[in-house]
């Protein structure tokens, strides 16, 4: 594609949240010209590409948050886009499974937590959790039955087609490098030219936080990758379950904890757990960066963060070392997977915003300058949220933008 110099809006970031956010903003302003910049040779690379690919229903998240509101809406949003593009997705519900007396209270809790975020929700006996998943074993469960399933690659496949068949532009191999905003625009840096924008939206995932800083943002938050692993059952167990089948998760952390996840191509997949990555967009186990690595060492939050999560931390570094301990895991609730149906599957790594207290942003994070927004904490349930979030984006956008013209 051949760029001119200058453009109304550019979009960084070729994952959900950023084709989202550029299809909304084309559809809004079919007029302007609008590019989306990605640094990979393809759409969805990093978190998009590599996720469980669960529609959630909001089961988890605070009353009145941006998550819980964005989740809702895009859950209807997200099956609403996979109807109109003919895009393959399963409504199976999902359980939340209570193994112990600890779970089950916290079990209750998550039922009123659904109860307030308007979500339907059933309580199930150890009883009637047998009869509908009888290879599933708890003392109690919720039955959320609005969760999906989806291929979000496809989404954002499909969602790039219409942005671009709107009059969208986009660039793929080219890597923002610099930023630097003027009275008039915004000079974007490339690998490759440089051009510049009216303005500028940033979804860039897991550099989040270093793009906000080429514009001198003041933030007090640095992206910690947190690696998911997962494994893959063996093609005999893909019926072993009808449901996703969740553990009741620990409060405290803001992961869901290893589950089994039907995958919408048939397949089961267990995980993800939650260790520390040492390279933000590395995705073997042993994949390590000196740059990231230094820098989160020399990140106050991260120590904060080590110290009130010490054990927990350990406990889940000694589950990815040996399998065993992971297989543990999944065995309270699914006692007939053994050792052996883990097969090697391929893992995601989350962007978790920490603040410099130490604090792990559970809630959807925005950071703006006069010409620019940035989109700094879409962990899960983003990629459920991508049509919702890219709304909001827009319409702060386009409020900034007419301000500024
Ligand atoms: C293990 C795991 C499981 C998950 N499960 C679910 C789930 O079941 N359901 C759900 O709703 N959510 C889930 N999520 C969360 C969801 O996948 C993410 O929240 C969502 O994909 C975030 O999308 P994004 O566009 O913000 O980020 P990304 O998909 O990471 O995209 C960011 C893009 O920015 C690009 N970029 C960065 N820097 C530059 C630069 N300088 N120049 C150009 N381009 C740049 C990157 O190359 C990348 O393509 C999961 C996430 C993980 C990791």
């Amino acid at each position: 594609m051949k760029t001119d110099l200058m453009f109304d809006y550019v979009v960084l970031g070729g994952g959900i949240v950023g084709v989202s956010t550029a299809l909304s903003l084309i559809t809004k302003h079919p007029d302007k010209r609008i590019l989306l910049v990605e640094k990979e040779e393809s759409f969805a690379q990093h978190q998009t590409g590599h996720n469980s690919g669960v529609i959630h229903a909001g089961v988890y998240y605070e009353p009145g948050s941006l998550k819980a509101k964005f989740c809702r809406e895009g859950l209807t949003e997200t099956i609403k886009f996979c109807l109109l593009h003919k895009i393959p997705y399963q409504q199976c519900g999902k359980l939340l499974v209570a193994t112990n007396d600890t779970e089950l209270k916290r079990m209750k809790e998550l039922y009123e937590r659904c109860k307030s975020n308007d979500i339907e929700v059933e309580i199930l006996n150890e009883k009637t959790l047998n009869e509908i998943e009888p290879n599933i074993s708890g003392i109690g469960a919720l039955l959320v039955k609005s969760t999906g399933i989806v291929n979000y690659k496809l989404i954002t496949k499909k969602m790039l087609e219409q942005f671009e068949s709107l009059g969208g532009m986009f660039l793929l191999n080219t890597k923002i490098i610099n930023l630097k905003e003027d009275e008039d625009k915004i000079q974007i840096i490339t690998s490759n030219e440089t051009f510049s924008s009216r303005y500028l939206v940033c979804c860039a995932g897991l550099m989040a936080d270093r793009i906000a800083k080429l514009l001198k943002i003041k933030i007090n938050f640095q992206i910690v990758p947190f690696r998911g692993e997962y494994f893959k059952l063996p093609e005999k167990h893909n019926n072993l379950v009808k449901h996703l089948i969740y553990p009741i998760p620990d409060p405290t952390l803001p992961f869901l904890g290893v589950h089994l996840t039907k995958m919408i191509d048939g397949s089961i997949t267990v995980g993800p757990n939650a260790v520390l990555g040492f390279k933000r967009e590395g995705y073997s186990q042993f994949n390590f960066s000196l740059k990231d690595t230094l820098q989160l060492l020399s990140f106050k939050g991260f120590h904060k963060v080590l110290m009130r999560n010490f054990k927990s931390g350990l406990y889940e570094m000694k589950n990815s070392i040996f399998k065993r301990g992971y297989l543990k895991e999944v065995q309270k609730y699914s006692p007939s997977v053994k050792l052996n149906d883990l097969q090697p599957y391929p893992a995601g790594i989350r962007a978790q915003a920490v603040l410099d207290d130490g604090t792990l942003v559970h809630d959807f994070l925005f950071a703006e300058s006069r010409r620019s927004i940035h989109v700094c904490n879409a962990p899960s349930p983003a990629a459920t949220s991508a049509i919702p979030i890219g709304k909001y984006i827009t319409d702060k956008a386009t409020e900034a933008y007419n301000k500024l013209t």
